[in-house]
């Protein structure tokens, strides 16, 4: 079994490079951003203040969260509901940063984090995957990218699913939600001291992906 953790601001493509990198090496993908987007949707929905901390903790005992694997693909169940691509909504993506500084959301999701990766080899991508979820993973990459260059992907990718963006809001947003990642008491968004930085600015998404196959076969022999 194999860890692979690889964490970094938003929009510096981790997920892409993790789900490609996934499937060539036949291991499971998962993307832990996701069930901090399915918290925060449930506490959206209940009309909760995104800063109100007491009210999401108050939410938490109604909330289930399943994660399951239907062809490979990641899916998030909230009270046995796919909720899909609602989970990426900019204001949905808002409410997850905000709900993700909270203390007792980060325990709630401990365990469902760490139950993946006891079961199967793992990439798994995150903020504090190699700081807190997946301490001794095997390999640990911190993957980040100009803010320009992020703010152009993450736009691309909204258009991409239907929902509407443009480049001014996406990067407004994006450095707020970096900075709130950041500097947050719990599991603050940095890098592991053991964690290889990797900037891909410059980078097309297949040398992304070789970059990080180079960095796992160095580390642990592991290859396609
Ligand atoms: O990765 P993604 O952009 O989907 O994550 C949404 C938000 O969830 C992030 O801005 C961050 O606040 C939070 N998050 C986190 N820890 C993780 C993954 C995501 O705090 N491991």
């Amino acid at each position: 079994m194999i860890q692979i953790a690889i964490d970094g601001p938003s929009g510096a493509g981790k997920s892409s490079i993790a789900k490609a990198v996934a499937a060539k090496l036949g291991i499971v993908y998962v993307d832990t951003g996701a069930l901090y987007r399915t918290v925060g949707y449930y506490v959206r929905g209940k009309g909760i203040a995104r800063t109100d901390a007491e009210g999401t903790i108050a939410c938490l005992p109604d909330i289930k969260i399943e994660v399951r694997y239907e062809n490979g693909a990641q899916h998030v169940y909230l009270n046995g509901e796919d909720l899909g691509d609602r989970i990426r909504e900019p204001e949905i993506s808002m409410y997850a940063s905000a709900v993700s500084a909270v203390p007792a959301v980060r325990a709630f999701l401990l365990d469902t984090q760490r139950d993946i990766a006891a079961k199967s080899s793992v990439i798994m991508d995150g903020r504090d995957i190699g700081t807190v979820i997946l301490p001794n993973a095997d390999v640990k990459i911190f993957m980040t990218a100009s803010n320009e260059a992020r703010a152009a992907r993450r736009t691309k990718e909204l258009l991409a699913k239907g929902i509407d963006a443009n480049y001014e809001d996406v990067l407004r947003e994006m450095i707020e939600r970096d900075t709130n990642d950041r500097n947050r008491a719990v599991a603050p968004a940095v890098a592991a001291p053991d964690a290889i930085y990797l900037d891909n600015s410059l980078m097309s998404i297949e040398e992304n992906v070789q970059a990080v196959l180079d960095i796992i076969y160095e580390k642990t022999g592991v290859t396609v």
